[in-house]
């Protein structure tokens, strides 16, 4: 059996070996390093594939929520609510900027954020939300986009996890995750479902003032060169970046398609097994399954980690600790938070190793061992 992985980016590399290394070799040949040809096909490429008005591409998922945030014109102090349950990234820009981060909870059973929790959180600073599509799936958008609405609040999609997935609206119109909120904002970390062979991020808007602003700020303010209107930042997805990406993003659907093989057999595996509960998708979305994460039912999860590692078998804690439990938003006052929902499923639960290289004897072999330690 070849060696298990958390994400296996080298024989997934390999496939494509071939491609890609030509690609690569074409950006040196061409020294445009920095916004080449490359970099205007992919973001072009991208910008058909989410389904949006306009991309623009930067250096990293977390300067992709830093640019979009820059954007709004919001004031110190302004509060911006966002999950708990989340990477740290989503949170972290929001107190850099000298805003206000708002913890609010997530869903039990999609661990994306709360509608209702969001509703209960605004006041009048209240200036943008930020959900989260967790692990790989849509948090609930229609209803999220109603609450902007009523509230007169801007809505900025974390799409880092879940690049490719499909919403639903009631009417029956699909949209891609990403091209639903007033911005939206992706990672090509190499472990996302769509990775680079380093950083990359990309916003995305249908609104033609805000990818303006958004352009400008990642270019240190400027339109002319030499000419800063505004204060930015230095945010640049490289040329050998962005052809690696638009090789890969032809393959994501296939990715999503392994991904996604990979997560129904762990589901028949652990269908109905008293201590695991399975992702449970939500009738709004499918699942790109980014991570596939369980919620263990009265288990020893430390336990359960530690034999998997004794048996060559992968496993993580997304994420150990929420929000608002992490020290460095010690100065938003901490104390006064009562996330049950997020506490609760912090202490349970466990992600498998879950990538578009894995057979089936490598499921079989994970699902049993875990199996053979629940049932103990
Ligand atoms: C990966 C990730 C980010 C940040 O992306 P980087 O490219 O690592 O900066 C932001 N939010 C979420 C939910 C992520 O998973």
């Amino acid at each position: 059996m070849r060696p298990i992985q958390m994400v296996d980016t080298k024989n997934q590399y390999l496939k494509i070996k071939n491609e890609v290394d030509a690609a690569i070799h074409e950006v040196l040949d061409s020294a445009a390093y920095i916004n080449g040809k490359a970099v205007q096909d992919f973001t072009k490429s991208l910008n058909d594939y989410i389904g949006s008005k306009f991309t623009i591409s930067c250096a990293n998922g977390t300067d992709a929520l830093q640019i979009a945030m820059m954007a709004l014109d919001l004031q110190p102090g302004d509060e911006v609510i966002t999950p708990s349950f989340t990477y740290i990234a989503t949170t972290e820009v929001v107190a850099l900027l000298k805003l206000k981060p708002v913890f609010v909870e997530v869903d039990a059973k999609t661990f994306c954020i709360d509608p209702e929790s969001i509703k209960k959180a605004i006041t009048p600073k209240t200036k943008a939300i930020v959900p989260v599509h967790l692990y790989g799936q849509a948090a609930n958008m229609e209803a999220i986009m109603q609450i902007a609405e009523e509230h007169n609040l801007f809505v900025i999609e974390d799409n880092a996890q879940a690049i490719g997935c499909d919403y639903t609206f009631s009417d029956g119109t699909k949209k891609k995750t990403g091209s639903i909120g007033h911005i939206g904002c992706t990672s090509f970390y190499p472990s996302k479902n769509l990775g680079a062979y380093g950083d990359g991020g990309a916003i995305f808007t249908n609104d033609e003032a805000l990818a303006k602003k958004m352009k400008m700020i990642a270019n240190h303010g400027q339109e002319k060169r030499y000419y800063h209107d505004i204060v930015g930042c230095n945010s640049r997805l490289d040329s050998i970046q962005a052809a690696i990406l638009n090789i890969k993003l032809k393959e994501l659907d296939n990715y999503i398609v392994a991904r996604q093989t990979a997560a129904s057999f762990y589901d028949k595996a652990f269908a109905n097994h008293p201590k695991i509960t399975t992702p449970f998708v939500a009738s709004f979305t499918n699942h790109v399954y980014h991570q596939y994460t369980l919620i263990l039912n009265n288990a020893d999860r430390d336990g359960l980690n530690a034999y998997l590692a004794e048996k060559k078998i992968p496993s993580m804690i997304y994420y150990p600790v929420p929000g608002h439990k992490q020290k460095m938003f010690a100065a938003f006052g901490l104390d006064k938070y009562d996330l049950k929902t997020t506490d609760w499923l912090t202490e349970r639960v466990i992600s498998l190793p879950i990538h578009t290289e894995l057979d089936e004897e490598q499921l079989t072999y994970i699902t049993s061992e875990i199996l053979n330690y629940l049932n103990k």
